[in-house]
């Protein structure tokens, strides 16, 4: 079903005849791992199979890569080597059952002697990217070693898609400069059309949730979404440096005081623009942040000795009414310190607020890595239309960002490229 008239203007993997060639599959795999090296979260890997799957079955061949933590370019590193999230593959579909992870580096000369090889159907996985200098640096030397690799591109990797690594930019314009084809997988696909769809067309009312720690780190999103949206809920320890910039004590809770200057220009812009921002009215509070700390429920100011550390029971009423009434919903950002028990409760009321709605026909996106765990803990994660993959790329583009990696796929409407195997 298409929610949106909102139109992809990349390429898709569909429109691509892949039978007999060897695609490229940039994949966003940097998954969290145990002390054991055992992948503590596969969303990005599952969500990944349905492009792999696609290529496979019309008779495509596939290089698989990503990068995992943040090793320095210094070549192999075992803590970092992509084994596990080979051995999960292996696991998630029989058609990958026999992949193979290739040599000790994606550079490596066994390398181009394996790809070149590959037969309809087959995958290999390479190693982790970053253990090559060149990939943070964007390096077109890089690329043009991965470009030998295959007669295709797919770029499937949202949640490093607001970076310029090599695989990422200079990859794709390069092996369009060669007339291979360049395009989106479907979860890129997805993501793009649920974020861009709601902000680009969203069915009104539209509520967005913003949560988290600081406002700095949401200030450009904010500011983005004055105007677009008709009410913010603001949350989280956030709502502190708003209240105190009201004037408003807030006891010991977090603030940033460098950006009371900021909150207060936000409250103006929104003002100009048309959209609401609510506030928190009570508060959970606490004497620390560790779990069992005493609690108490605070309305309006905050006492000098406690922490507004969740949204209070009036607050969790009001603002989900707000939710319940809306027809698009955009989250970003826990609306209390959800780790520490009992300050969680403020954020899975809303879970709870937002399945309301999506079953009633709104729809709803959770982007951002603590948003979509605080979701999935609260087991909301089926209720939800969307619950984006990336953190950082997600919060880009709730700020409107243009992402220098998708525009250097095909445009959807350029037809008739070159077979490179004629
Ligand atoms: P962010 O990465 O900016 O979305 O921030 C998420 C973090 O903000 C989570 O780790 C939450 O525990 C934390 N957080 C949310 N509300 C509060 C609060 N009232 N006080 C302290 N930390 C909070």
């Amino acid at each position: 079903m298409e929610l949106y008239p909102f139109e992809l203007m990349t390429r898709t993997i569909d429109q691509v005849d892949v039978a007999n060639r060897r695609i490229f599959l940039r994949a966003d795999f940097n998954v969290p791992q145990d002390e054991n090296g055992r992948v503590t979260d596969d969303r990005r890997i599952r969500l990944t199979l349905p492009t792999i799957e696609s290529i496979l079955e019309r008779g495509g061949s596939l290089v698989l890569a990503s990068h995992l933590g943040r090793p320095e370019g210094k070549g192999h590193e075992a803590e970092f080597s992509l084994e596990p999230v080979a051995r999960l593959l292996r696991s998630l579909s029989p058609r990958l059952k026999s992949l193979k992870l290739i040599g000790t580096r994606c550079t490596d000369a066994e390398v181009l002697k394996a790809v070149t090889n590959l037969e309809p159907g087959q995958v290999v996985l390479l190693e982790n990217l970053r253990f090559e200098k060149g990939e943070k640096r964007g390096d077109v030397a890089l690329a043009a070693v991965l470009a030998k690799y295959a007669d295709g591109y797919c770029n499937d990797a949202f949640g490093a898609s607001h970076r310029g690594d090599a695989s990422l930019l200079a990859l794709p314009l390069l092996m369009r400069g060669q007339g291979k084809p360049c395009v989106a997988g479907k979860l890129l696909e997805r993501e793009i059309k649920y974020l861009k769809g709601v902000l680009e067309s969203p069915k009104r009312p539209f509520v967005a949730v913003v949560g988290g720690a600081k406002v700095s780190d949401k200030l450009a999103a904010l500011r983005n979404l004055c105007g677009r949206v008709d009410t913010i809920l603001v949350g989280g320890a956030m709502a502190y440096t708003f209240l105190k910039a009201l004037g408003t004590p807030v006891g010991r809770s977090l603030v940033q005081d460098q950006m009371l200057e900021e909150a207060l220009s936000i409250l103006k812009l929104a003002k100009e623009k048309s959209t609401a921002i609510e506030l928190p009215s009570d508060h959970l509070c606490g004497q620390s942040l560790v779990e069992g700390t005493v609690t108490r429920v605070v309305e309006g100011s905050i006492p000098p000795d406690w922490m507004g550390l969740d949204i209070g029971p009036a607050t969790i009423a009001r603002f989900s009414e707000v939710l319940q009434g809306a027809k698009t919903i955009l989250w970003n950002g826990p609306v209390g310190a959800f780790e520490t028990a009992p300050f969680h409760t403020g954020t899975f009321a809303l879970v709870k607020a937002v399945i309301v709605a999506t079953a009633q026909g709104a729809t709803s996106v959770a982007g951002g890595g603590d948003t979509a765990s605080a979701v999935e803990i609260a087991g909301g994660a089926s209720g939800f239309s969307h619950i984006s993959t990336g953190g950082g790329a997600s919060l880009e583009m709730l700020e409107g960002k243009e992402f220098a990696s998708l525009n250097a796929l095909d445009r959807a409407e350029v037809v008739g490229y070159s077979d490179p195997r004629k």
